[in-house]
């Protein structure tokens, strides 16, 4: 599958592609509009990749965004009267496009959840049932469906009805729906398969010849296509997918342990945990990546969590490079009649992520400060900074300002022991997370050699390397944690933004020193 991704045949670039792509190694942008799309040498390129990946026996087709492949297979295979069953908490959009707006043109839908038992499903076939739209995961609950079983169930109650499986979360890494049954596997490139947050599209991959006939069909009908720059950048993103899947799944893997044992977290949902509730169907079916979703408890405030996250965005599209994290029930679903449909409430304190390519060390810790105020509040409000504070932040910049060197990371941290005494530790390096710790570590030395060991307050400033006039105030890191709860547990440590910085025990800190203890070599 890696070698798949760069060169779809195995065999490296045809005689045909080297024709068409002019002599060059990778497809060009051929912009021209007067074939059909299926004609055009740049979406052909990505096409036959995602048919290999899919591992289709029909040419997969592109469309311009996930959301339209759907329109487009409800469009070409739905009419009056028909009947479709869809997962009970499958993507916003999708529940939308089925109740409220192919409901007006009278196709019903009942939604149902799947992944408590397969054989419901039987109890909800009808004879004008058309369709079946599955989700595993999905979104935002990461639950899963027995894809064989339903598609077995379905098809021997009627061979004609048609099963999809929208594999987005899952990428062709994890899950290949066609191989377990299904007749459709939609992906929305939008997302991982692009994999770098500035593409939408949507493929479609099938077995069956008559459905690909009709689609293709269906296709000039509707003319939903992916613009052929869109087409190169999705080729492209392909490139990498192997290696980023690989890491998403092995950051999603560590993000969803250290969740796990969080005491601000209630339960966690990672399919290659055994206590995801359909743990067993992961295990022949596959379906991790770098998607999780969690629930914070309910001392949690969900607005506090997401506002105080730095590295981690705030955002509703999901899998590129960087970590994205939002609440479904404020957002992406908050137009869903989810609710309504299942009788259950999508709770607010529900948290979907996108676990990004970042180091892992700097995801972790960035969730950790933001979970531990969100359960927290009182005590980071009460904890305002006072004149004594700000003059040892006034330092750090100083410090910071006078070693500035341009293309490196300064870290300045400056402590104030509990007899008055202040001192500063420097570390200027190319990596901001090596040099924040020997920042911290290098101030406690000073204080140490100097004879004292009654630690105050202390705080680290990031200078950043493009400008001596911007800092960032860093949290405190793990190692520097347990040093400093050694000299006075009760230290206190300055932390938020220098706008806005506060201060806290470092005590406070501790119960969230459950970082995990990462193995780099760890496959
Ligand atoms: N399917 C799933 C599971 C999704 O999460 C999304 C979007 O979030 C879509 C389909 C729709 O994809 P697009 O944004 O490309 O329209």
């Amino acid at each position: 599958m890696d070698t798949k991704c760069i060169h779809h045949h195995g065999d490296g670039i045809t005689d045909d592609e080297a024709y068409l792509w002019l002599n060059g190694v990778v497809p060009p942008i051929y912009l021209s509009n007067g074939e059909k799309p299926s004609l055009n040498p740049t979406r052909q390129a990505l096409e036959q990749t995602l048919t290999c990946l899919d591992n289709a026996k029909q040419p997969t087709l592109t469309y311009a965004s996930g959301l339209a492949t759907a329109t487009s297979v409800c469009l070409t295979l739905l009419k009056k009267d028909d009947h479709v069953i869809v997962v009970d908490d499958a993507y916003s959009g999708i529940t939308n496009l089925f109740q409220t707006c192919l409901n007006r043109w009278s196709i019903h839908s009942s939604f149902i959840n799947l992944s408590l038992s397969p054989s419901i499903i039987t109890q909800h076939l009808q004879s004008n049932t058309r369709l079946v739209w599955l989700e595993s995961p999905s979104n935002p609950s990461l639950r899963l469906v027995d894809i064989n079983i339903i598609s077995t169930l379905v098809h021997s109650y009627d061979s004609s009805i048609i099963i999809v499986v929208d594999n987005t979360f899952a990428t062709p890494f994890n899950q290949s729906p066609l191989e377990l049954g299904a007749d459709l596997c939609l992906s929305s490139l939008t997302k991982y398969i692009n994999g770098h947050t500035d593409v939408i599209g949507g493929c479609l991959s099938m077995n069956r010849k008559d459905l690909y006939d009709k689609f293709l069909s269906s296709q000039s009908l509707f003319e939903m296509n992916l613009s052929p720059f869109d087409c190169y950048l999705v080729r492209r993103g392909l490139n990498t997918l192997s290696l980023r899947i690989h890491q998403h799944t092995k950051n999603a893997y560590y993000v969803a342990q250290f969740l796990a044992q969080h005491p601000a977290i209630e339960r966690i949902f990672y399919p290659a945990l055994p206590s995801h509730p359909q743990y067993e169907i992961y295990k022949k079916q596959g379906g991790a990546s770098g998607m999780c979703s969690y629930i914070l408890n309910k001392n949690a405030n969900v607005r506090q969590f997401l506002m105080s996250l730095k590295l981690c965005t705030v955002a509703v599209s999901l899998g590129g490079c960087e970590t994205l994290i939002e609440s479904p029930a404020l957002m992406t679903h908050r137009s869903t009649l989810y609710a309504n449909e299942t009788n259950e409430q999508m709770s607010e304190n529900l948290i979907r992520m996108s676990v990004g390519l970042e180091n892992i060390q700097d995801i972790i810790k960035d969730l950790d400060q933001a979970l531990y105020k969100s359960i927290n509040q009182d005590k980071i409000n009460q904890n305002e900074i006072n004149s004594d504070d700000w003059e040892l932040i006034e330092e750090a910049k100083r410090v910071s300002h006078r070693l500035h060197q341009p293309y490196l990371h300064t870290v300045v941290a400056v402590l104030r022991t509990i007899s008055g005494h202040i001192y500063s530790g420097i570390h200027i390096e190319s990596s901001q997370a090596y040099a924040t710790v020997c920042g911290e570590v290098s101030a406690i030395s000073s204080m140490v050699n100097d004879g004292h060991r009654d630690l105050a307050t202390i705080i680290a400033i990031c200078g950043f390397d493009d400008d001596k006039n911007r800092f960032k105030i860093m949290s405190p890191c793990g190692r520097c944690r347990e040093l400093i709860g050694d000299f006075n547990p009760n230290a206190q440590v300055i932390v938020g933004t220098i706008d806005k910085p506060y201060r806290m025990a470092i005590s406070d800190l501790m119960p969230l020193k459950s970082c995990l203890i990462i193995n780099e070599n760890d496959e």
